[in-house]
């Protein structure tokens, strides 16, 4: 059966890690069917409201690929329908006016609390309620009782009346609330399928009772773990350093990782098997497999993840996504050498932006920093005439090479055996006084990149410090 599902967000902040795995789930699950996503903004909270917000959502959508077949649907520009459905359940005797003052609640809620007695508003439902003129909140009459229904991921749940109370319907401001609004859009949208996460789950007696009271066959009901921290406690939030969905665009994640990422936060098909294309997700992913247990954002695993990625990129691809991310010092250098840096740097790079850093050696000579050899054990004790000698040596091997990476390879073993020297301390020397960084590519293909003319030179200046 083709379903209908839809991610509906409230455009009060910027969409992080959990919610946009809400919405790729709902996304898989009409494509699996042949179905339909559909994109609703639920913007009735108007005190909370985040301007730009729901832009930085449909740009996070996109960016991941969970492009929308309906919508976005703005629950602001469909008052008229709220108003219509509550003037059903109004003559249904499902709804009443609330007539309370502020104060005259907080007074009943005081009460209640001095009396160790849980406030439910039901207790106080007005005798004769005046007639609903819009000014006061609109409240359903609830009908409490045993609610008993299947969730998707967590399975059978009941709950008992206590779960149940006259929750507003619409709010004063004319606004109506999420409880209320969600219901009637479902419905009018066609949606088969609701997914969305653990926090409303202590909500849902509510919505059975509303869809029994509007007459309206339930959806599906899937309800998502919460995604929690790294320490697997508490729930994710930005103080993990979760960052939002386009801060990890921004520094170079790949779309690709993250859709795998976040489908196996919570999901597996049963297999240790980690690393998914988006044509096997579809085939294989599966609601009921999803874990009922919170699931643990891991950062570095995103990161293994993406390094996975980059690296089976071809080269002109990585080229062609590296475009903003080279260091200011690369713009004299033309494409094939940005290439050739590329596929050095490739094999490390875990994400775009750490381009700069793993690259700048090859764009300009970074200054001599002695301390990286006293900072290398094996080189440390080495007298500096010993070192100066042992460049030197390397200088005039290398100055009549053609530079390809065989030739330099070569010369270089020969070196190893001239000089009586190991790799680890004759070609860490080069590679410091070449490239002043403790580590790079391999030694003979950083060195072909950089050519003859930057290698001597580099070698040269290198000499004159010691
Ligand atoms: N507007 C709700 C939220 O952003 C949506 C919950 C739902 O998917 O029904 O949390």
């Amino acid at each position: 059966m083709s379903e209908v599902t839809r991610f509906a967000p409230s455009p009060t902040g910027l969409l992080h890690v959990g919610g946009v795995r809400t919405a790729l789930f709902a996304w898989l699950v009409a494509k699996q069917t042949d179905g339909k996503f559909i994109l609703r903004l639920e913007d009735t909270d108007q005190a909370r409201e985040v301007s730009g917000a729901d832009q930085h959502i449909m740009d996070s959508l996109q960016w991941l690929g969970l492009q929308w077949d309906e919508g976005p649907f703005r629950q602001s520009d469909r008052l008229a329908i709220y108003k219509e459905w509550a003037d059903k359940l109004i003559e249904a005797g499902r709804a009443y006016t609330d007539p309370y003052t502020q104060s005259e609640l907080d007074e009943l809620r005081e009460k209640a609390k001095v009396e160790k007695k849980p406030f439910l508003f039901r207790n106080h439902r007005p005798e004769n309620p005046p007639k609903w003129d819009g000014k006061q909140p609109l409240r359903f009459l609830s009908d409490p009782k045993v609610y008993k229904w299947d969730d998707a991921v967590m399975g059978k749940m009941s709950s008992g009346p206590e779960a149940i109370d006259d929750f507003i319907l619409i709010k004063s401001d004319g606004y109506p609330t999420y409880n209320f609004a969600h219901i009637v859009d479902d419905y009018l949208m066609g949606v088969t399928y609701v997914i969305r996460s653990q926090e409303f789950v202590s909500s849902i007696p509510r919505f059975l009772d509303l869809y029994e009271a509007l007459k309206i066959t339930r959806p599906i009901l899937a309800t998502l773990p919460v995604v929690l921290g790294p320490d697997g406690k508490k729930k994710l939030s930005k103080r993990d350093g979760a960052k939002d969905i386009l801060d990890y665009a921004k520094d170079g994640y790949l779309p690709d990782a993250m859709f795998n990422f976040l489908v196996t936060l919570g999901w597996n098909d049963g297999t240790t098997q980690e690393i998914y294309t988006r044509d096997e997700i579809l085939k294989k992913f599966d609601m009921a497999r999803v874990q009922r247990s919170g699931a643990k954002f891991d950062e570095q695993r995103l990161t293994w993840m993406n390094g996975h990625y980059i690296r089976n990129l071809s080269i002109e691809k990585l080229f062609k996504l590296s475009k903003d991310y080279w260091p200011s010092e690369a713009s004299k250098f033309d494409d094939d050498y940005k290439k050739a840096v590329l596929s050095l740097v490739q094999e490390r790079l875990k994400f775009l932006a750490e381009i700069p850093e793993l690259t700048k050696l090859f764009f300009t000579d970074l200054p001599v920093d002695k301390s990286l050899i006293k900072t290398n054990k094996k080189l440390a004790d080495i007298e500096q005439a010993t070192l100066s000698g042992l460049l030197k040596s390397s200088r005039g091997a290398l100055s009549d090479s053609d530079f390809s990476v065989e030739d330099l390879s070569n010369r270089l073993n020969q070196l190893l055996t001239d000089t009586y020297q190991s790799p680890a301390i004759l070609f860490s020397l080069i590679r410091i006084a070449t490239t002043w960084a403790p580590a790079s590519p391999g030694l003979a293909e950083s060195l072909h990149v950089l050519g003859k003319e930057t290698t001597l030179r580099r070698l040269d200046r290198s000499i004159e410090q010691f």
